[in-house]
């Protein structure tokens, strides 16, 4: 079968479980559980208000990031995502029949006991996500696509659908390629992002409970709010995490202050409308950028650009600030 054969197969074969979604439908069905998490995190919302100033039902952007829901979730999803990465499974296993390797090839998480494969496919799925999080930081190009995530000024349950659909699509599916080759399967695959979707969810919601070490170990508000924060702690960023905090103590990304970051970018250029924000990276791709990206040595034009190493007597400041906030 051909890469377009097969996507076309899966594109159907996707589209026919997603319509039995609202004709049969189930608990387990990916429309229920993004039902449920958004009737959790309203709820959440409502009563422990991180920002109180912000509003639940009036905060602003809502209605956009709705939009946002409607448009990954109902659309996207259904018409590309899964027989993109169905699609990509077929091709990479050509390419382990191309290179002569043995298939299925001798060491894959399929072939553990039930328990660790899902625990191993779990911990793979979660440090792909981290490490192409990290690399849309890096890289300027797929910054400029990621941008809109971090344009928002205001976070609740629904920004965290805020993204451009080829951050989906192409940067998903090329990344699902190495997990391919250690035998995790498009399906195994999928179920994982529907768990990792709840949590993306909660953590965006402008929600403020005390969680205490659990702030540590998983995404959380506390700690992805300050994934978005205008100034960067850290040159690119902290806390990539999608659903486990270990990668980012492992690689020196993770921070947690007691305050409070101000959410947002500096040079905000992104538009403040869907159809602007979605056509934002596309358009750049063929206009010479004005702080020059793609020229050598100025890739850091695009890049997130407020890391600036705080000066001691500000450290000192808000030291002071915190401890007087505890007496
Ligand atoms: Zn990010
Ligand atoms: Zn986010």
């Amino acid at each position: 079968m051909t890469w377009t054969e097969r996507f076309k197969t899966s594109f159907d074969q996707y589209l026919d479980f997603f319509i039995e979604q609202f004709t049969a439908p189930s608990l387990s069905a990916p429309i229920t559980m993004i039902g449920a998490a958004v009737a959790f995190c309203l709820l959440v919302e409502m009563t422990a208000p991180r920002k109180r100033d912000w509003g639940v039902l009036d905060r602003q952007g809502l209605r956009l990031d709705l939009l946002y829901v409607v448009w990954v979730d109902l659309i996207v999803w259904p018409a590309g995502l899964f027989a993109f990465l169905a699609a990509t499974e077929a091709e990479a296993t050509k390419v382990v029949h191309g290179l002569g390797l043995p298939d299925p090839l001798p060491f894959t998480v399929a072939s553990l006991p039930e328990p660790f494969a899902l625990l191993v496919t779990f911990l793979l799925v979660d440090f792909a996500g981290w490490a192409a999080h990290y690399t849309i930081h890096r890289v300027p190009v797929l910054w400029r696509f990621h941008k809109i995530h971090h344009a928002q000024t205001t976070l609740g349950f629904a920004s965290t659908r805020r993204f451009h659909f080829a951050e989906y699509l192409a940067f998903r599916s090329f990344l699902f390629v190495p997990l391919v080759f250690l035998g995790v399967s498009v399906d195994n695959y999928v179920g994982m992002i529907w768990v990792l979707t709840f949590l993306a969810f909660l953590s965006h919601c402008n929600v403020k409970v005390p969680l205490g070490f659990l702030n540590r170990i998983v995404i959380t508000p506390d700690n992805h709010y300050w994934h978005h924060a205008k100034n960067l702690p850290k040159p690119y960023g902290v806390n990539f995490a999608s659903a486990l905090c270990i990668w980012d103590h492992l690689f020196g990304t993770f921070h947690l202050p007691d305050d409070e970051p101000e959410l947002g970018i500096h040079n905000d250029d992104v538009p403040t409308d869907f159809l602007g924000q979605q056509l934002y990276p596309l358009l750049a791709l063929f206009r010479p950028d004005p702080g020059g990206s793609f020229a050598a040595g100025s890739s850091r034009t695009e890049s997130p650009p407020a890391y600036e190493k705080e000066s001691a007597t500000e450290r000192n400041r808000k030291k002071r600030e915190r401890a007087q906030r505890k007496r």
